[in-house]
């Protein structure tokens, strides 16, 4: 690989493919190699870069992890929304390449995720927890996939048991999250605030500079941030 990495941008006309765009064009280290688009030709494309960023829909990740995998090119994914059987395409991907799945790449989300657990575990079964999140109208998933990791961790903490989750979608908010426990006569609420991609953008960048070294297999945000 020469000094500059070639990046392939899947869903390259989206808004956040722009905002990858926009950030690689600051960072010297990096070069888009490739722009794939609904309909395109992935596996050719892939002979001219050494890493795949995808922020695209769902249905394209089959497809996405079957040529990564073929190609033996590491994967960002950073697209949200996966049923089931899309998770098990993502998992058989991460077999053959490194592989970053995260629901949200900003370093403020995954302090959010590690301060949730803390705070699960601090606050105890008296506290009723939920779970709200914020989007722009046009969104397609509900819960987002940051507030699915959200529960996940206070599943986790709270024995598995059921944790409300509340979304909004309106005008044009980038992304918000706030996990609140309230308990007897006070209450926690912990809120994370996007103010623009640019953020969700540098993280896939980090992680693409991460994950080209890292032997085959599934990691995450907190992984590439070491957390
Ligand atoms: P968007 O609708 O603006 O862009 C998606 C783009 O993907 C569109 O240009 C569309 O034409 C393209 N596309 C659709 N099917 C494709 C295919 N089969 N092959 C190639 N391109 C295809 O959406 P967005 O706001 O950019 O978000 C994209 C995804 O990223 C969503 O799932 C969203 O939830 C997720 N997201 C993740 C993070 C994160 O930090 N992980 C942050 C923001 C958004």
């Amino acid at each position: 690989m020469s000094d500059v990495t070639r990046l392939l941008l899947v869903g390259a006309a989206g808004r956040m493919g722009k905002a990858v765009a926009a950030a690689v064009a600051k960072d010297p280290g990096l070069t888009i190699g490739g722009k794939i688009e609904r309909g395109g030709a992935l596996e050719p494309a892939l002979d001219n870069c050494d890493v795949v960023i995808d922020f695209s829909l769902p249905e394209a990740t089959e497809a996405v992890c079957r040529a990564c995998a073929a190609k033996g090119r590491p994967l960002v994914l950073g697209t949200t929304g996966h049923s089931a059987a899309q998770k098990a395409s993502i998992a058989a991907g991460a077999e053959k390449i490194p592989l970053v799945y995260a629901a949200n790449f900003s370093v403020g989300v995954n302090a959010l995720f590690a301060l949730t657990r803390r705070a699960a575990a601090l606050s105890g079964n008296d506290f009723d927890v939920e779970v709200i999140e914020m989007h722009h109208r046009t969104k397609k998933d509900a819960p987002s996939g940051t507030a699915k990791r959200l529960l996940e961790i206070l599943q986790e903490a709270r024995d598995g048991v059921e944790i409300p989750a509340h979304s909004v979608r309106a005008g044009d908010i980038v992304g918000e999250h706030t996990v609140l426990f309230a308990g007897p006569g006070e209450r926690l609420e912990l809120t994370h605030r996007a103010a623009s991609r640019e953020t969700f953008a540098l993280g896939a960048l980090r992680a693409a500079r991460w994950v080209v070294s890292q032997p085959a297999g599934l990691y995450s945000m907190e992984n590439v941030l070491g957390l």
